[in-house]
């Protein structure tokens, strides 16, 4: 007999990890951030220019709460420029989450699954950053 399955109240909030080469295409991973943060109540992070934790290239990471993944990433699809773009869930298991349960837009990317832990509090979505005011 299975498991029961997992409920979708595990997941408090999702990251896009939007992944960037510096010298050939920053300059599109600036215009995906500029349009997000006009048409989504996200909390927009850092940028990283280099490699970081388990990513294996350049990016920065976009916080959002779950009731935004239904246009959020649909638009994500349709703009992501050829940008390579991880997104995850985040429950209790970040290794699970990066390796085992994310989805992809794009090509994706090696993420090195060995510096995430297993066991965490569940994040919820931070305070959103932006001010949108263009329907996406
Ligand atoms: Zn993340």
């Amino acid at each position: 007999m299975s498991d029961a399955p997992r409920p979708v109240n595990e997941i408090g909030s999702y990251h896009a990890h939007v992944y960037y080469d510096p010298a050939a295409s920053r300059a599109k991973a600036e215009q995906l951030r500029a349009w997000m943060g006009e048409r989504f109540s996200v909390t927009l992070g850092r940028w990283h220019d280099v490699k970081v934790g388990p990513h294996d290239q350049a990016m920065y990471q976009v916080a959002f709460a779950p009731e935004l993944f239904s246009t959020l990433v649909p638009w994500l699809m349709l703009n992501h420029g050829g940008l390579s773009i991880l997104i995850h869930p985040n429950t209790t298991n970040p290794r699970r989450d990066h390796l085992i349960d994310p989805l992809w837009i794009g090509r994706p990317l090696p993420v090195h699954g060995d510096k995430l832990p297993e066991e965490t509090e569940t994040e919820l979505a931070p305070p959103p950053n932006t001010n949108p005011s263009v329907r996406p």
